[in-house]
């Protein structure tokens, strides 16, 4: 048995939703007749109070058009050093949107919106103008951390004094709403533009949502095709996003559970440093300075365990909805056998 916690993006479809994209009425979504893809972006954009939706097949491509359709370059982006749309997106903030980032250190991939009023950019001819703020919910990088919808608040009402735009990464929203006090809707209100994935906890073995008014997604249907995101009979997978929707959201507490496990038992190893503190899906330790981190990772593969490396000496687990209560038993023998 392996047991693959590297990301929630290993998890393999299940019977039904096989069923459900087998099942698919399709049409050809580049001329938007693809009923299932439509169903697909009501549904997503209903959940969170937005007016549209478009489906792109992963959430760089949401994130990236999401950056170009608020912006004019040149200009500026502020977002943490730890972002996503920042560090694991190809460069793709320059590339594509010919903008610059301005990073800041946050609180595990948190910005308050005090420290996004500093970075601002005064009206001056040296300075990009700031025109874009992007949040991550949960920070994947910041080892799954939740923001506050308070601080949210204080930064949307930020952004509209100063006219900026405030996007979210919103790869694991579901994650940090079924932990918060806050709902799709509190969240829906607060930005211009949400990228969701459905390929991540939800389980669908592809595809992104991005959100936003009516004549944002126009234009982002219109840079999607640029992209090459343009898909046509895309109503096979988008019925997999469906299926995930209406049915994977409530569970993700189960995968949240087993990480708090899989934390408290890392805890007392006696090859583990630290383990940072575990809020939903993602476990992040670190390893002992005596010990190399890849040997650690080497070992667990060669029993059956899969994680991946997070930085200096860090090692990641996600948990995810094939990772089952059998599985979470082993994966402790597997960890506490190193010992
Ligand atoms: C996975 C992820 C994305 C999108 O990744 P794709 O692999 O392109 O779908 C965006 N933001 C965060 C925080 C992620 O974890």
């Amino acid at each position: 048995m392996i047991i693959d916690l590297r990301s929630d993006t290993v998890t393999i479809p299940t019977a039904e939703m096989k069923e459900a994209m087998f099942n698919a009425k399709v049409g050809d979504d580049v001329f938007e007749d693809d009923e299932t893809v439509n169903n697909l972006e009501a549904l997503g954009a209903s959940l969170f109070g937005k007016e549209a939706a478009i489906y792109c097949p992963s959430g760089t491509m949401t994130n990236q058009i999401a950056i170009k359709l608020n912006t004019n370059a040149p200009g500026e982006i502020i977002c943490d050093e730890l972002s996503h749309v920042y560090k694991y997106e190809g460069g793709g903030i320059g590339f594509n949107s010919g903008l610059a980032s301005k990073l800041l250190k946050g609180d595990n991939g948190r910005l308050t919106a005090a420290q996004i009023e500093t970075a601002i950019n005064p009206d001056d001819v040296h300075f990009p103008e700031t025109q874009l703020v992007s949040l991550e919910n949960t920070c994947n990088k910041g080892g799954g951390t939740i923001y506050e919808l308070e601080e949210i608040k204080k930064i949307n009402n930020l952004c509209s004094t100063k006219n900026l735009k405030l996007h979210l990464d919103g790869a694991r929203i579901f994650n940090a709403i079924v932990e918060a006090n806050y709902s799709t809707q509190d969240i829906g209100a607060q930005f211009n533009t949400i990228s969701v994935c459905l390929s991540k906890g939800l389980g669908a073995p592809i595809g992104s949502l991005l959100l936003g008014t009516k004549t944002d997604i126009k234009k982002a249907r219109r840079i999607r095709k640029l992209f090459g995101g343009g898909m046509r009979q895309a109503g096979y997978i988008a019925a997999a996003g469906i299926y995930a929707l209406e049915n994977n959201i409530e569970r993700l507490k189960e995968d949240h559970n087993k990480a708090k496990q899989l934390g408290n038992a890392l805890g007392g190893l006696s090859y583990v440093k630290k383990v940072l503190p575990v809020y939903t899906n993602i476990v992040v330790f670190e390893v002992v300075d005596e010990i190399d981190y890849s040997g650690i990772i080497s070992k667990l593969e060669e029993k059956g365990l899969r994680s991946v490396a997070f930085g200096p000496q860090q090692i990641r687990l996600v948990t995810h909805l094939d990772f089952t209560d059998d599985m979470l038993t082993e994966a402790i023998n597997i960890l506490k056998s190193l010992a």
